[in-house]
């Protein structure tokens, strides 16, 4: 017997520097040759060969260079086909004023009463019967919000601030810090809503939109799921810089699905998104 183990580890020995030879060529990455070094791999955890081992780590880094060119490569094929000038492109936020009101004759009305955009009733209507189905119901908190309505609850927060003795700078200040400044809510879109789930939204009546709606499971189903159905998550954590505005895990913004697909898969903002569109 102890000879057949002796066969046995001469041939394993010859199959590492075989395919070590192999691989250090440099072959082109398939998955065939990717099996193999992982074969090797494998073997070397019990063989002690440094030779061997340099040589396959040089072609594992080698290879994962490779993959994530090759893996880059399919990311820009994957850029969806969107024209900027598509209505569901409209960039509206701090930065972006929105050129006019839209028409009234745009909006529709949700089951839920809200308005919207018409265009993104059917979506909405199927992302919230899917969030019923997986258990997390939802609570729509708002909706399309006009310009003149935007200005008019700012302009109330403003007297109420300087009824209780704040000059109007300081009123205006303090109210900037809680109400988008009219003319630069993306919500003036009709594209735009505000929702958590049924069991945050009644533990929560006084604190709904509180970013820690995000670290809960209805928070991470509409993460994960809201893109099947054109919605991102429009302000995502850690992208003050480029958005303007913090963390809201309840702000969804309708792109259509492909955009959506790829802005979250790639972990995108909408502006970085409109960006990499305007270099094609
Ligand atoms: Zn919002």
């Amino acid at each position: 017997m102890k000879k057949y183990y002796g066969i046995i580890a001469a041939v394993s020995f010859l199959a590492i520097v075989i395919l070590s030879v192999e691989i250090g060529k440099g072959a082109v990455l398939n998955e065939s040759v990717r099996t193999q070094s992982s074969l090797v791999d494998t073997a070397l955890s019990t063989a002690d060969s440094h030779s061997t081992a340099a040589s396959v780590t040089e072609s594992t880094s080698h290879a994962t260079s490779q993959q994530s060119e090759e893996t880059s490569e399919k990311e820009s094929d994957d850029f969806p086909d969107v024209s900027l000038e598509d209505w569901s492109m409209v960039l509206v936020g701090p930065k972006n004023k929105i050129d006019q009101e839209i028409a009234q004759s745009g909006l529709a009305k949700l089951s839920n009463g809200y308005l919207v955009d018409k265009r993104i009733v059917s979506a909405y209507e199927d992302l919230a019967e899917a969030a019923d189905q997986a258990g997390y119901p939802l609570v729509m908190v708002s909706a399309y919000r006009s310009v003149a309505y935007q200005k008019q609850i700012f302009a109330e927060n403003v007297a109420t601030l300087m009824s209780r003795g704040d000059s109007q700078e300081e009123a205006t200040k303090t109210t900037k810090l809680t109400f988008t400044e009219p003319g630069y809510s993306e919500h003036h879109t009709g594209l735009a809503i505000d929702v958590v789930d049924k069991a945050w939204y009644q533990d929560h009546t006084t604190d709904v939109l509180d970013h820690q709606f995000g670290d809960t499971d209805g928070g991470k189903w509409i993460q994960v799921h809201a893109r099947e159905y054109g919605f991102i998550v429009r302000y995502p954590k850690g992208k003050y810089a480029i958005t303007q505005i913090d963390y809201e895990p309840w702000h969804l913004r309708y792109v259509g699905v492909e955009a959506a697909t790829y802005i979250e898969d790639n972990q995108l903002t909408f502006e970085e998104f409109i960006d990499q569109a305007k270099e094609r």
